[in-house]
C-alpha cells in the first residue's frame, strides 16, 4: 500500500506564523495544475512495484481555493494512471473558502475527509495570524460541512499564545469539543524565523509564551479530549475510534508515498527527497524536462532515529522486534541505562515489545527521542 501527497502551493495570504511553501500569486495556477498533472504521469514508476494507492492527501498550501473541477482532473489523472485500492482522500481546507455547493462538489468526487484550519474562534487571535477566515464562518463551515453528510471531519486548532491567562484555550477548546468533529489535530504555535512572527519577536515586538503556560495547554488539550472519548493515537493528533488519519498513519508507520508539486516530500520506502520548494523553478524544471526532485540521502542510523523520534510520538510506539529486525541493534541492550533511567522518571514505558510514551513523558517527546538514538 502507498499514499499521493499534492501539495498545492498557493495561499490567499500569508499566516503571520506560517513557514509552510505557499505563494500568494495565484495567476498561473493552471499552469501549476497541469505541471503537477504532468508530474503525476512522469512518476508512476517511483512507488514500489505492484503497490496500490490506499489514501490521497491534498494540503498546502490551501487546497480549497481549487474550484472542485481543478481537483477532480488531478483525482482522473490518478485513478487512470494508478492501481487503487482507496481507503481514504483528505482535502485541507479553509473555512472562507467553503460553501455548502463546494463541500457536496468535493465530496461526490470521492473526497471522503475534510482537515478544516479553524486554528481558533478567537476573533482577535484570527485577526493577530492574519488568517483569511473568521471565526463565524469557522461555526458555519463545520455545520455545513456536517450536513454535507462528511463522516471523518477534523479541526486544526492552535494553542499557546501568549496571553495574561488560558480563557483564549480554554474557550476554544470547549467550542472545538461543543463541535464533536471525529478528529483534532492540535500544535503549538511556534516561532519561525522566515515569518512575521519571526520577525516581530527578533524586533522585540512579540514575546512567545513561557514554555510552561504552554505545556499547561498541552495538558488541558489531553485532558478535555481524554474526557470526551478522543484518543490521542498521535502527540498531536486527537481521534474517535475508527477516526485517525490513515494517510498520516502511514507516514509515521514507514508506508511509502510520492509527493507531488513544489517542496513535496516522497519516500520510496528506503530513500526520502523532496521537490524544490519554489513554483517558478518547479515549472521551469517541469517544462525543460529539469531535475525536481532531490534525494536525500539517509544512512542506516538517521533511519533509525527517524524512527525513534516519529514512532515514540504514536500511541503505537517504538517496536523492538522490528527496530532489531531492520537496523541490526536490540535497542533494550545499546540503550539499556537510559531506556531504564526513563522509565524510573515515569516518561517512558515498556510492555511487550514496544516502548511507549507516558502522559508526562508526552510533553518531552523530541528530548527523550534523542536520549535513544544511535
Ligand atoms: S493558510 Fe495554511 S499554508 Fe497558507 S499561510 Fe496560512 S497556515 Fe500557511
Amino acid at each position: 500500500m502507498s499514499g499521493i501527497y499534492i501539495h498545492i502551493p498557493f495561499c490567499k495570504q500569508a499566516c503571520h506564523y506560517c513557514d509552510f511553501h505557499f505563494s500568494t500569486q495565484t495567476g498561473y495556477r493552471e499552469r501549476m495544475l497541469q505541471a503537477m498533472g504532468e508530474e503525476l504521469k512522469q512518476r508512476r514508476e517511483y512507488l514500489p512495484d505492484g503497490t496500490r494507492i490506499q489514501t490521497i492527501y491534498f494540503g498546502g498550501g490551501t487546497p480549497s481555493l481549487l474550484p472542485p473541477g481543478e481537483i477532480e482532473t488531478l483525482l482522473n489523472i490518478i485513478s487512470s494512471h494508478y492501481p487503487l485500492a482507496l481507503q481514504e482522500v483528505t482535502l485541507e481546507a479553509n473555512p472562507d473558502d467553503l460553501s455548502k455547493e463546494k463541500l457536496l462538489a468535493y465530496q461526490s468526487m470521492g473526497v471522503d475527509r475534510l482537515s478544516i484550519g479553524i486554528q481558533s474562534f478567537q476573533e482577535p487571535l484570527l485577526r493577530y495570524y492574519n488568517r483569511a477566515h473568521t471565526a463565524a464562518e469557522s461555526h458555519r463551515v463545520l455545520d455545513y460541512a456536517r450536513d454535507a453528510g462528511f463522516q471523518k471531519l477534523s479541526i486544526d486548532l492552535m494553542y499557546g499564545f501568549p496571553a495574561p491567562d488560558h480563557e483564549y484555550w480554554l474557550s476554544d477548546l470547549e467550542m472545538a469539543l461543543q463541535k464533536d468533529p471525529g478528529h483534532i489535530s492540535s500544535y503549538s504555535l511556534t516561532v519561525e524565523a522566515d515569518t512575521a512572527l519571526g520577525r516581530w519577536t527578533k524586533a522585540g515586538k512579540f514575546l512567545p509564551a513561557e514554555e510552561e503556560f504552554v505545556a499547561e495547554q498541552f495538558e488541558m488539550l489531553q485532558e478535555a479530549m481524554e474526557a470526551k472519548g478522543y484518543i490521542q493515537y498521535e502527540i498531536s493528533n486527537f481521534g474517535r475510534e475508527g477516526q485517525f488519519a490513515v494517510h498520516n498513519t502511514n507516514y509515521w508507520k514507514g508506508v511509502p508515498y510520492l509527493g507531488i508539486g513544489p517542496s513535496a516530500h516522497s519516500f520510496d520506502g528506503t530513500n526520502r527527497g523532496h521537490n524544490i520548494p519554489n513554483n517558478a523553478l518547479y515549472l521551469k524544471g517541469m517544462a525543460s524536462q529539469g531535475q525536481l526532485f532531490e534525494i536525500d540521502v539517509l544512512n542506516q542510523e538517521d533511519r533509525a532515529n527517524e524512527y525513534l523520534l516519529t514512532a515514540l510520538r504514536t500511541i503505537w510506539g517504538v517496536d523492538l522486534g522490528y527496530f532489531e529486525k531492520t537496523y541490526g541493534l536490540d535497542l533494550r541492550t545499546v540503550r539499556s541505562a537510559e531506556i531504564h533511567l526513563l522509565q524510573q522518571h515515569g516518561w517512558l514505558s515498556e510492555s511487550g515489545d514496544s516502548l511507549t510514551l507516558t502522559k508526562a513523558g508526552k510533553l518531552l517527546a523530541d528530548s527523550i527521542a534523542a536520549k535513544l538514538f544511535l
